[in-house]
């Protein structure tokens, strides 16, 4: 075994401020409120700045500062608009890796991944709705597609700027204009975006950020001055969502949870079979909405490629995720990890058995090892619950039937992934699958012209590509 020497990233790029305002028509604003809330490092517990929680009456002071600016954003030619997304792309590549240190030091996840992963991806997505702000007439949706208004949108914490781009970058390039609320336990990127709205010169009141926890979430989606509502979280809180939004008549999108089978047949190449299953559940600490949490194995080669998988986990290294030989960061929040410990304790209590490298863990914040079950049944929590963390159930299957049987046998459809040789059996088994993704032969691969999103509780809407203008149009 190679022993790496530290590699770590200077944080010396970033510039946190004690503490934040709320971003509203293009100016920060303190909220009416005293309620401000600490967000914290999770890999070693130190608060990293203060954040304002809006209340009722400042998210109503933005949902007022965006509608004010919507005549005249949804009325600029769309060759304009395409204009100030273009810059904005432009200052998040010159300023990516400010903003990679910055997404990694909030929430936890490695540095290698947030540089080489989210931040390019983040640029991508404002660089391809970009190009279609001029071009709506031609997306299929009319001569000329109207924009709905005001969208209020919610994210979560797993991916916070790719999360935020996913949604602003379709709102604007289809003249909507937005109040968008990141996730408690990783508000700092989307400020910093709000400082890239002014240096783009962007016009005030197009995007307004406000923090807080869910129940500013809350008063963002039920609004009534909002016109859309994108949600991208936990199938509980998009349940409520949908609940409290039906008989309005505001547009909703739903990106929920998942509980992807990866499934690997005998023929596949196991040993890329193995990095595959790697990607689908240890990256971003298996923090993923479409993580292959669910390996389905051909029992046939289970025995080999368990083998395997055990000897590369082993070289997994956990630890300090502004080391950019880190391959798993911290957990992002300490709810988080008792989330993971409760169900995984409950993996061992209903008879799966657990297995995890010899892997050191620091004694400062937020960790849990990378971990596989074998032995599951489908009946058990962890083969039917989203962990959300890094987590492998193994399930075996000895018939292509039985892998898409148990495949779709889950309340969640976002994704899966097939690896075989075999191109008829990859759509065979790809067109049985009740899954809004099917990767084959790799996992976990995202581009902004692909469209993204689910079946059952997983949601409904796409994010993405063409289909992601549906979204944000009167269509
Ligand atoms: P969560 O639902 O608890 O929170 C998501 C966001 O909703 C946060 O900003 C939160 O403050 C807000 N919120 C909470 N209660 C609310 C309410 N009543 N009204 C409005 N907003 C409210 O989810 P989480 O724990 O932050 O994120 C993890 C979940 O997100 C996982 O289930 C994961 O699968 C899902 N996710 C899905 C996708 C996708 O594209 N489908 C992508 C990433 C994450």
């Amino acid at each position: 075994m190679f022993e790496y020497a530290p590699a770590p990233e200077s944080r010396d790029i970033v510039d946190i401020r004690p503490s934040y305002g709320l971003f509203i028509g293009g100016e920060w604003v303190d909220p009416q409120g005293e309620d401000r809330h600490k967000t914290v490092n999770p890999a070693t517990e130190e608060v990293l700045a203060e954040v304002a929680w809006a209340g009722e009456a400042d998210v109503d002071r933005a949902v007022q500062a965006a509608t004010k600016a919507f005549p005249v954003w949804s009325a600029m030619p769309g060759a304009e608009r395409a204009k100030y997304l273009f810059r904005i792309a432009r200052i998040i590549q010159e300023r990516s890796r400010e903003l990679a240190v910055l997404e990694t030091l909030d929430n936890g996840k490695p540095i290698r991944e947030a540089r080489d992963v989210d931040l390019p991806l983040v640029a991508a997505h404002f660089f391809y709705y970009a190009g279609w702000a001029d071009k709506l007439a031609y997306a299929g949706f009319g001569e000329n597609p109207r924009p709905l208004g005001v969208a209020g949108q919610v994210i979560p914490w797993n991916f916070p700027l790719l999360m935020l781009a996913w949604k602003i970058a379709p709102a604007l390039a289809c003249g909507n204009t937005v109040v968008l609320k990141p996730a408690e336990t990783t508000p700092l990127t989307g400020l910093a975006f709000a400082e890239i709205c002014r240096q783009a010169e962007l016009p005030p009141g197009v995007v307004n950020i406000v923090t807080g926890a869910g129940e500013t979430g809350a008063a963002l989606v039920n609004h009534p001055g909002v016109d859309k509502v994108a949600f991208t979280g936990s199938t509980e809180v998009g349940r409520l969502i949908a609940r409290s939004l039906a008989g309005t008549s505001k547009k909703l999108t739903l990106e929920l949870g998942g509980k992807a089978a990866n499934i690997v047949f005998e023929d596949a190449p196991l040993d890329q079979a193995v990095e595959g299953i790697v990607n689908g559940i240890f990256f971003n600490q298996g923090h993923v909405c479409c993580a292959g949490s669910r390996l389905l194995v051909q029992e046939s080669v289970a025995a080999e490629l368990l083998e395997a998988l055990k000897r590369r986990l082993g070289t997994l290294r956990l630890g300090d995720p502004m080391d950019k030989n880190t391959d798993i960061g911290a957990i992002n929040s300490a709810e988080q990890l008792a989330r993971i410990r409760e169900l995984t304790e409950s993996g061992e209590a209903e008879g799966a058995e657990r297995w995890s490298p010899a892997c050191p863990i620091p004694d400062r914040g937020y960790w849990f090892p990378p971990t596989v079950f074998t032995g599951v049944a489908q009946s058990h929590r962890i083969a039917r619950e989203e962990i959300f963390g890094p987590v492998l159930s193994v399930l075996t299957f000895r018939t292509p039937a039985e892998a898409v049987e148990k495949a779709n046998n889950t309340p969640y459809g976002l994704s899966a992934g097939v690896w075989t040789e075999k191109g008829s059996l990859m759509l065979w088994t790809a067109s049985k699958l009740r899954a809004g993704v099917v990767w084959s032969n790799t996992f976990n691969r995202f581009d902004p012209t692909s469209p993204f999103g689910g079946y059952k509780e997983s949601g409904y809407g796409r994010e993405g590509g063409r289909h992601g203008l549906e979204a944000y149009l009167a269509v």
